[in-house]
């Protein structure tokens, strides 16, 4: 059996932007045959088990059915230790001592970039590391662990943008604080729930190519991408739980049902529906690719479900 799977991070309530991934996630894999699974990615130290049940509770809410039980990360160390160890037989791991100052210093060096890793300590001599693993022992921290990457960049193909390009620097596998990092985590999860369709925010898409890259590494197969449109504020922001009400916690306090919000995501989309099922039966998958954000007035739906403002 192959999957599709959604990964809520348990560090808040699900914005409208969320549920509508969410959704997206489960009719695309529904309607191409494949089962969906649910993955609580709850390594991340903003994690909360509230959130969690708040997560699952709103998802059930609109319709949304997965098979098996939840997929807990935190619960799942084993397969990750297990790669982990494969990579650093191979020696293509290496022990990184920068501080976030470190990496902030090198964004804005001549030729630096944000949020991409220059390389600093991957060809330290054995004095250098053991003066990387000094300095930080002085503030009581470990190094991370990052990847030795052969390349600097990698197309993918997406469903919804086609060809996507971007950067493959030596990204972090394991964090300095003990912890494995999303990218390592979220392709282990893949390999190891057959997972084919990978249906998530258009935000994530800059970490596929690293992502991609690491699949490769570990002998995995590449699923097939998903990254739909952000939903965003009036003011063209990332929608955020402070915008007000766009929870279905929020929305309900202005008398919106689940079947409301979920016929309020299908008019996003050009649907009239009123439920998951008919959500999935008449999403064109394709419109999607024509389709820019979504812009959501977040006073109008404060008017209630029936001002249709929205
Ligand atoms: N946990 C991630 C998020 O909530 C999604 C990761 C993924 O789908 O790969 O943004
Ligand atoms: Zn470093």
């Amino acid at each position: 059996m192959e999957y599709g799977r959604y990964a809520p991070s348990p560090s808040g309530d699900l914005h409208l932007g969320n549920l509508r991934t969410a959704l997206l996630a489960w009719a695309l894999a529904r309607r191409s045959g494949r089962g969906f699974l649910m993955r609580v990615e709850d390594m991340d130290e903003r994690s909360r088990p509230q959130f969690q049940e708040r997560q699952l509770a709103d998802l059930r809410a609109l319709g949304l059915t997965w098979d098996g039980p939840v997929q807990i990360q935190s619960q799942r160390i084993g397969g990750y230790d297990a790669a982990f160890a494969s990579l650093r037989e191979r020696g293509l791991l290496y022990e990184c001592y920068c501080t976030r100052r470190d990496l902030a210093d090198a964004a804005r060096a001549p030729h630096g970039a944000p949020g991409v890793y220059p390389g600093t300590c991957r060809d330290l001599s054995a004095a250098g590391r053991r003066a990387g693993r000094a300095k930080l022992a002085a503030v009581g921290r470990q190094p991370a662990l990052r990847l030795r990457t052969e390349v600097k960049e990698l197309t993918i193909h997406d469903e919804v943008c086609g060809e996507v390009s971007g950067v493959v620097d030596d990204f972090v596998i394991r964090r300095g604080d003990g912890r494995y990092a999303y990218n390592f985590a979220s392709v282990v999860d893949d390999a190891l729930e057959h997972i084919t369709q990978v249906t998530r925010g258009a935000d994530l898409a800059p970490s596929t190519p690293r992502q991609v890259y690491l699949q490769r590494l570990l002998g995995a197969p590449t699923p097939e991408y998903w990254h739909v449109p952000m939903v965003l504020n009036r003011e063209g922001a990332r929608l955020a739980k402070r915008d007000g009400a766009v929870t279905m916690r929020a929305l309900a306090e202005y008398g919106w049902s689940p079947a409301d919000v979920l016929a309020l995501i299908g008019r996003s989309l050009g649907l009239e529906v009123r439920t998951a099922a008919d959500f999935a039966q008449q999403l064109d998958a394709r419109a999607l690719r024509r389709r820019g954000p979504w812009y959501v007035d977040v006073a109008a739906l404060e008017a209630g479900p029936d001002s249709r403002a929205s």
